[in-house]
């Protein structure tokens, strides 16, 4: 079986003419640098998620560390998070020089199991991390409870959940007001909408939000955009040790024109979801990912659970054989060689439902360009690649 013309990928960016309009702005402008397009991006994605706050970076990493700073996380502190999760996450509580305390996933999704945090708690525990992993909402309204009870601040690592909504107080509210004390957005073009690289961090806080603008300009008291407008001779200061995440204007400006995009985006990656899990519900033994009554996924990643039959390197090989591109499901950072057998972690109880999901999920493509006849091929390539006896297969 082939598609005959091309190799479907599992993901690709929308990006044409408006993007490279908009690019040429700023390099005319003069100003390519976190200036004019950032505060102007920050503006329009403060108000696309409600949040009183958005400051860009340059990356999801870079907003996870600043986040979990401005929560008071340092050396000697436990943040709660999973191991099921891409490095990042818990790559940015170990730059806090904290210690990644974790806990499993749900036996039916992709999200930390909310049940099993209060076990997880030490006296050091000083924040959960919580994931809204493959743009999926994670049980929040649970999570926020137990860290209300203890005393604990809660970030959102909200990756790749730009335009994905939970029900709130009986309403559809998009993820990023924040629900939590922060929240952090990834524009990787892996994700729905994309700076080439960019992150944001959205909070109601405005203490946080001031030392996000603080720290990702070397702690520079004074920024650029105000000595620039200033009448006046002004000089900076350095209060404290501060870092380079700065996002581009060049970035912004194209960020600007996908926001624009984004509402279509999600429009359209709902719909191809809505057929793949139609069609795949055909599919004896494999679970479609399924949303709780609370959630709309963007379906930043459409991750399927495999028959327990299955083999699913074999699955996989089978399909890209016949023009698909998978990929695994979502790493476990504990098994990791930086983090296997180090001490700077710890795993609460088991994580038997995370190390599965890596080895019996994968991947299908989903993005804008597709249509309804690529995800029908999709779905009967992975219905061929199922067939138990491989010689059937061809
Ligand atoms: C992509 C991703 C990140 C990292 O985002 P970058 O912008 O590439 O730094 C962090 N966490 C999760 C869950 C991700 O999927």
């Amino acid at each position: 079986m082939s598609n005959g013309t091309h190799q479907i990928p599992v993901a690709k960016p929308v990006l044409d003419e408006r993007e490279v309009e908009a690019a040429r702005r700023v390099i005319l402008s003069g100003w390519v640098t976190q200036g004019p397009e950032v505060a102007q991006f920050e503006k329009e994605f403060a108000a696309y998620v409600d949040a009183p706050h958005a400051c860009a970076v340059s990356n999801c990493t870079t907003a996870l560390h600043l986040a979990l700073m401005a929560v008071g996380v340092g050396p000697g502190d436990e943040v709660i998070t999973v191991s099921h999760s891409f490095i990042a996450t818990a790559n940015a509580v170990r730059y806090c020089g904290a210690t990644p305390v974790f806990v499993d996933i749900e036996a039916d999704g992709f999200n930390i199991d909310p049940d099993k945090i209060v076990a997880a708690i030490t006296l050091r525990t000083r924040a959960i991390l919580c994931v809204h992993q493959l743009g999926m909402p994670c049980d929040l309204a649970r999570i926020l409870q137990v860290a209300q009870q203890y005393g604990i601040k809660v970030v959102e690592d909200a990756a790749c959940a730009t335009g994905s909504e939970i029900l709130w107080d009986g309403n559809w509210e998009r993820i990023g007001r924040p629900h939590a004390d922060v929240a952090c957005f990834s524009f990787h073009p892996r994700k729905v909408v994309t700076t080439g690289d960019g992150g944001m961090l959205t909070t109601r806080d405005a203490g946080y939000d001031q030392s996000f603008r603080l720290l990702r300009q070397h702690g520079m008291t004074v920024p650029d955009t105000v000595r620039h407008g200033s009448r006046s001779v002004i000089f900076e200061s350095y209060d404290e040790v501060g870092y380079n995440y700065r996002m581009t204007d060049l970035q912004a400006a194209i960020g600007r024109v996908q926001l624009e995009r984004l509402p279509e985006i999600i429009a359209s990656r709902r719909r191809l979801a809505a057929l793949y899990a139609s069609l795949l519900s055909e599919i004896d033994g494999l679970r479609p990912p399924a949303e709780p009554s609370w959630a709309r996924s963007n379906w930043q990643s459409y991750c399927v659970s495999l028959p327990p039959h299955a083999d699913q390197v074999e699955v996989m090989q089978k399909l890209l054989d016949c023009g698909v591109s998978t990929r695994r499901g979502v790493m476990n950072t504990h098994l990791e060689p930086a983090y296997r057998g180090k001490a700077q972690h710890r795993i609460a109880e088991t994580l038997d439902h995370s190390e599965y999901a890596q080895s019996s999920s994968i991947m299908l493509p989903l993005f804008v360009q597709m249509n309804s006849e690529d995800v029908r091929y999709i779905v009967a390539a992975l219905e061929l690649a199922l067939v138990r006896a491989p010689e059937l297969v061809h």
